[in-house]
């Protein structure tokens, strides 16, 4: 937030600053989409209340997307049209979780896991990860985690901020540690669609039929179809569950916008090309990005394999001298480089990770190669 707010101030007095902030796309969202919601807005349904869980047709193209994609074999009752994948990841912890309950929740993590954990009730139990092992967690962590009191894990792949992908075979071995152990897992699939190189995505509730009932996945639209600022996600999850988490957004925010469900659903029913095309605009960024860092001495980054994330780590250069100043800290190091270089970057210490930050490739190529510039010769000159 500290940097978000003086790379504001250094854009309004009219600084060239590039920021590698962004969560989000930076594509607009595709124009048969955009249509679709144009004509729903003329539709005088569209203008009433809708059923507080969503629009009965989206929820079942839902189920089916979920069968398709993850495997999970959910009827239309069982999913929540949610306000984006953050307030699925708000309800599905809001539904499970009891005072004083513990959530397992592997870092670097998404900002929001542990505030939403707190707000249920819950208390996060953070396992440190670093590049060593690519930043995934292993059974054994979690098993020497686990307590009485352990109520689930918050599994994410691919990752943000980190950009790992688990493959096949790891993800099963945590589902099945999960489900030996009576472990709810919520599975963040929100950047699903988002994987490069070799790395596929997989996901835990398809690949682990005996987690079927204590399973909860997440997802939406927003980073597959660059779709942030409509507001549609869901989780997937038993019925009951469903249904009470059903019950508090009848009473907390009702449904979601129709206009943006009708988005939705043109998204998830329409073609998928645009968002190839800008998987591959992601892929080329990233690989700009990975080989552009790697050169940078003191800089040690691993390939990023999904998400549109990478995750360097600058340990090895903090405490040195750059220009003039000895940062001890990735916050620090984030600071000094938006005011000497204008490149606004994200220090580890706001995913759990200090020693790292996070650089977004989701901005265009010539930005991404000029700002990346401009952080190696802060770093090195
Ligand atoms: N999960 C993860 C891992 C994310 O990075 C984000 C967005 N930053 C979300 C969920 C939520 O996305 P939205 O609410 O925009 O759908």
């Amino acid at each position: 937030m500290a940097v978000t707010a003086k790379a504001k101030a250094l854009r309004a007095q009219g600084e060239n600053v590039i920021g590698f902030g962004a969560g989000e796309p930076d594509f607009p969202t595709p124009d048969h989409i955009v249509a679709a919601a144009v004509e729903a807005c003329r539709d005088p349904k569209m203008h009433k209340y809708g059923p507080a869980a969503g629009m009965p047709e989206l929820r079942e193209v839902v189920a089916q997307k979920t069968l398709e994609r993850s495997g999970y074999n959910g009827s239309a009752s069982q999913v929540l049209i949610t306000n984006g994948g953050k307030h699925a990841v708000f309800a599905a912890l809001a539904t499970i979780v009891d005072d004083g309950d513990e959530v397992l929740l592997p870092a670097p993590y998404w900002v929001t896991y542990p505030e939403a954990i707190g707000l249920a009730g819950g208390v996060p139990i953070v396992l440190a990860t670093d590049d060593t092992t690519g930043f995934q967690v292993t059974v054994e962590q979690l098993e020497a985690a686990r307590t009485e009191r352990t109520k689930a894990l918050i599994f994410v792949s691919p990752s943000n901020p980190t950009g790992a992908v688990y493959s096949a075979d790891e993800t099963a071995a945590i589902g099945r540690w999960a489900a030996d152990n009576d472990v709810w897992v919520i599975t963040d699939e929100i950047y699903e669609y988002l994987v490069y190189g070799d790395a596929q995505f997989s996901s835990i509730a398809g690949l682990v039929p005996e987690l079927q009932d204590r399973c909860i996945i997440v997802n939406g639209v927003a980073k597959t179809f660059a779709m942030t600022g409509w507001r549609v996600g869901w989780m997937v999850g038993p019925p009951d569950v469903v249904k009470a988490a059903a019950n508090l957004q009848s009473h907390s925010t009702s449904n979601v916008a129709n206009v943006s469900q009708a988005a939705a659903l043109a998204a998830l029913t329409g073609s998928m090309e645009p968002v190839e095309e800008m998987r591959k605009a992601f892929d080329r960024r990233r690989r700009t990005m990975y080989s552009m860092l790697s050169a940078i001495n003191g800089v040690q980054v691993i390939e990023p394999q999904g998400a549109f994330y990478a995750f360097p780590s600058f340990a090895s250069l903090l405490g040195s001298e750059i220009r003039g100043h000895h940062p001890t800290t990735t916050l620090e190091l984030a600071e000094l480089a938006l005011e000497e270089a204008h490149v606004a970057i994200v220090p580890g210490e706001a995913f759990g990770a200090p020693g790292f930050a996070r650089l977004s490739y989701a901005l265009g190529d010539a930005d991404l190669e000029e700002g990346v510039g401009r952080l190696a010769d802060f770093l090195t000159t």
